[in-house]
């Protein structure tokens, strides 16, 4: 042999680069915030090496990434981690310059043998209803097909063919709440790292039916279509060749031709039992669109509910989940109709997280604490869904509105609502604040000095992500849907023009 083959030969592999880039939109397209680059500021939004501080240790899928990259002795490349609280359509502005800001990485950041790209799929921007297959578009005009990109979802993606066929992996959640962030990146992690490796050719296959919603919405948290179907995806998961599958409930508040539910296959190779296996997911997914696990009842119906379950603080609070105002999905977070009920029930001991209006939040700032206060509050935003409530109160808290969660969701992730004040309206404590987020963490109430477990009544502007932090401390949990949001499931009330018909459940039953 000669001495220079025998040198190549035994040179060890170069580590790996990973570029790490993140922008994550779920977007309401019946919103009429737009979601701009303040928009991601305001949620989240970091770059570089300031990537690392803000989410190491915490459970998310950038954290898991950056624990593979030293399991598979990769050197990430961290460009960007952009998020922004769930609202109208992201623009073109925002969407040209994060891409632009991922392409430039590429160009100037030296090569790079993969990318891991943590998104959302249900991103619709101004100019392009499937936000992520047109951010792979660019990525692969720009990298070629033969680099492999490894793509985490929400499990609230609007999947399309585009995404399918541009990303080597995607691997979306399987919890809702979304609990499993950091696994489910580190199955797309390890998978990637077979790739790499030459073990394994992954290819997406997904399958979606005439259903604008379904699996239950991706509930988890109770028996029923999503944990059933998740359940047949994990037998089908053990076929030769399969490597991952998904199941997107989708996000139903998006005027696009494909939204709604798809399941997605990760497979060795071309086969197609991978079709065959999706169509058979999503066929299971038609057959349960009808089952539900939460029964929403109206404002008076919950404050009837709170009234026979009596006060019982020791057994801890009834929780109230204001379904058809959430932030987490595009609600505007400043509908009151349900904290008027509570306020006309004359509620004691109650609690409510948040009500989404700098205006009465920078009132309540300058009058100080221990002030009286009177002012419209809420329902700001959008005059449809309800005018203001005019309350007078006492401001017994002002924070800074700066928190981290104590999880279980997104624990160690901290974010900043801006001015924040508690005010107290008779009986209950309303956390009036600066920012829209979903109320998904105790930390909205603790860090302004309410103890939930405390409370007899603690009401929440979240649809589902409230159970994983709340249910451990509730008496009880009432759903309350009063239709005043942009998250109402009224879907058949919601002007569609560009989704795929016939649907369910707008025209088959
Ligand atoms: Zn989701």
């Amino acid at each position: 042999m000669l001495e220079s083959e025998h040198e190549r030969d035994t040179t060890p592999a170069m580590t790996k680069r990973i570029l790490i880039a993140g922008f994550r939109h779920e977007t309401n397209t019946f919103s009429k915030l737009p979601t701009d680059m303040a928009a991601f500021e305001a949620r989240s939004l970091h770059r570089g090496a300031e990537i690392a501080a803000a989410y190491r240790g915490t459970k998310t899928e950038v954290a898991a990434f950056f624990d593979a990259c030293e399991r598979h002795d990769w050197t990430p490349v961290p460009v960007v981690m952009a998020d922004a609280t769930p609202s109208g359509k992201v623009t073109r502005a925002a969407f040209e310059a994060f891409t632009a800001e991922i392409l430039a990485a590429l160009d100037e950041g030296g090569p790079v043998d993969g990318l891991f790209l943590p998104l959302h799929g249900a991103m619709v921007t101004e100019h392009a209803d499937d936000g992520e297959g047109a951010l792979l578009e660019a990525l692969r005009a720009k990298v070629g097909r033969g680099l492999p990109i490894a793509v985490t979802l929400d499990l609230h993606a609007n999947v399309t063919e585009t995404m399918a066929n541009l990303a080597d992996i995607l691997v979306s959640y399987r919890t809702y709440p979304h609990v499993d962030q950091y696994e489910i990146a580190t199955e797309a992690a390890d998978l990637l790292a077979r790739r790499l490796a030459g073990e394994i050719a992954p290819g997406c296959t997904v399958a979606r039916g005439a259903m604008l919603d379904g699996a239950d919405h991706g509930r988890t948290t109770a028996p029923g279509p999503m944990t059933e179907v998740l359940e047949r995806a994990a037998r089908f998961r053990k076929e030769p060749g399969v490597l991952s599958i998904s199941i997107n409930a989708g996000f139903p508040w998006a005027d696009i031709p494909f939204a709604g539910p798809t399941a997605v296959v990760v497979g060795d190779g071309p086969s197609p039992r991978y079709a065959e296996i999706a169509e058979a997911l999503i066929g299971e997914i038609w057959d349960k669109r009808r089952r539900r696990t939460i029964a929403p009842v109206s404002v008076a119906a919950a404050m009837a509910a709170v009234a026979a379950a009596g006060s019982g603080a020791a057994e801890g609070p009834i929780v109230l989940a204001d379904y058809a105002d959430n932030p987490g999905g595009g609600g505007y977070g400043d509908s009151v109709d349900l904290l008027g009920g509570m306020i006309a029930a004359g509620l004691e001991n109650a609690a409510y997280a948040t009500i989404y209006d700098p205006e009465a939040a920078a009132l309540c700032t300058q009058a100080g604490a221990g002030a009286e206060v009177t002012l419209s509050l809420g329902g700001k935003v959008e005059p449809r869904f309800g005018a203001p409530l005019e309350v007078t109160g006492t401001v017994k808290r002002l924070t800074d509105g700066r928190l981290t969660f104590d999880g279980p969701m997104n624990a160690g992730v901290s974010v900043a609502m801006g001015p924040t004040a508690v005010l107290a309206i008779g009986g209950i404590d309303v956390v009036v604040t600066s920012g829209r987020f979903q109320v998904y963490d105790r930390q909205y109430l603790k860090h302004a000095g309410i103890d939930p477990a405390a409370k007899s009544v603690v009401a929440v502007k979240s649809a589902q992500h409230f159970r994983a932090a709340f249910a451990p401390i509730a008496r009880e949990i009432v759903v309350v849907d009063g239709g005043g949001g942009l998250t109402s499931a009224n879907f058949k009330e919601l002007p569609f023009e560009k989704l795929r018909r016939p649907i369910y459940p707008l025209d088959l039953e």
